[in-house]
């Protein structure tokens, strides 16, 4: 009986023992009971790395200043939510943000994801195009594991910064099981936002960001993460867009409707070779005519037009004179997404038909 054990039974059940070993091999920390899920914070600038001169001013400082390293450190407990590591991408304060920067951004966090090297992935990232570059992430990232884009209103040195316990919640969202194929996400404000829908709403308040149409997604208190809602949109490991065979992203310009317009930005836009124009028009979209003759005229030399709005919230929906002079309208995407989503359109078509299908889908 023990012979018939040793030689038929054991290796049986060493080999059945080893199975669970042998499939989670290839998963990342965090599933690994007794290790710490590893994510890498990946810095940008912003006001999260700014510096000012009194703790009194909460305006009138520098973005961009401090480095990743002395960001991490300054937030208590951020080590026992896992192992994090810094590195620097850029410093810079988010207006000055280039294509080639965010390029650089999604590149570096693809080949983190796909060499298994994080678990997750924080962005600290000054507020004012956060939004953007978070939309951008959220249409080339390939992967199902948490990215999570964060920054703050004031800077360290303001009374009341809110950039520590900003930081502190990215890294527990990205450090969490639950936000595995969400799409990249915002953290900020104790908010958790769908990179899609999210933008900033006051220039100053800490209280800026808002998902207008689909509302947040969730929140994050105490350090435990409660989503209440899931984008129905595609994005990330689903997306068709790819950095890989891109080089440089095609010009894209938004032009900015109002009262007594003209049609001299429209034509600037023509001749300084932009492939694509947003034009963030009046309530609905609407467009004065002079400006929307020049329009007519760029999208006869190929140029794609996207009839947005400057109103901040709401669908602009299409109309026959759209389906006539071939314009496109960017549905719920405010017109600095939709610049981005045209532009990434662009790197793989210009046929009208796939570009209205893309703003169905994402
Ligand atoms: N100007 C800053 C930036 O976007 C504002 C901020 O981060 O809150 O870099």
């Amino acid at each position: 009986m023990i012979k018939i054990f040793a030689d038929k039974l054991l290796p049986v059940m060493l080999v059945l023992l080893s199975l669970p070993l042998f499939f989670c091999g290839n998963a990342g920390a965090a599933e690994n009971q007794n290790a710490l899920p590893r994510v890498v914070v990946l810095a940008v600038g912003g006001t999260i790395a700014g510096s000012g001169d009194t703790a009194a001013r909460t305006t009138e400082y520098k973005a961009g200043v401090l480095p990743v390293s002395q960001i991490i450190k300054s937030v208590p407990g951020i080590n026992k939510i896992a192992v994090v590591t810094g590195e620097q991408i850029a410093n810079i304060d988010s207006a000055h943000m280039t294509n080639e920067i965010m390029l650089k951004l999604a590149r570096r966090i693809n080949a983190l994801l796909k060499d298994n090297q994080a678990d997750g992935i924080v962005v600290t990232h000054g507020t004012d195009t956060l939004e953007e570059t978070a939309y951008f992430l959220n249409l080339v990232i390939r992967s199902d594991r948490p990215v999570v884009l964060t920054g703050s209103m004031r800077p360290a040195t303001a009374l009341s910064a809110d950039g520590q316990l900003n930081l502190y919640n990215a890294v527990v969202l990205a450090a969490s099981y639950e936000a595995r194929g969400k799409g990249v996400l915002v953290a900020i404000n104790e908010k958790i936002h769908g990179a899609r829908d999210v933008t900033k709403t006051h220039t100053t308040n800490v209280d800026t960001f808002r998902s207008p149409e689909s509302g947040s997604l969730g929140f994050i208190l105490n350090g435990e993460v409660h989503f209440l809602n899931a984008t129905v949109k595609r994005h990330t490991a689903g997306s068709e867009f790819s950095t890989e065979t891109i080089r440089k992203l095609p010009r894209v310009d938004i032009l900015y409707g109002h009262a007594n317009d003209s049609g001299d930005l429209a034509e600037a836009s023509l001749k300084a070779g932009a492939r694509g124009i947003v034009i963030a028009g009046a309530g609905d979209g609407g467009i004065f005519p002079e400006t929307y003759a020049a329009l007519k005229k760029a999208r006869k030399k190929g140029v794609i037009i996207v009839r947005s709005t400057h109103v901040g919230s709401g669908y602009v929906a299409p109309c026959a004179d759209d389906e006539k002079d071939e314009f496109l309208t960017s549905q719920t995407l405010n017109p600095q997404k939709a610049r981005i989503l045209l532009m990434l359109a662009l790197t793989k078509t210009k046929n009208l038909k796939l570009i209205r299908r893309m703003f169905s889908e994402y």
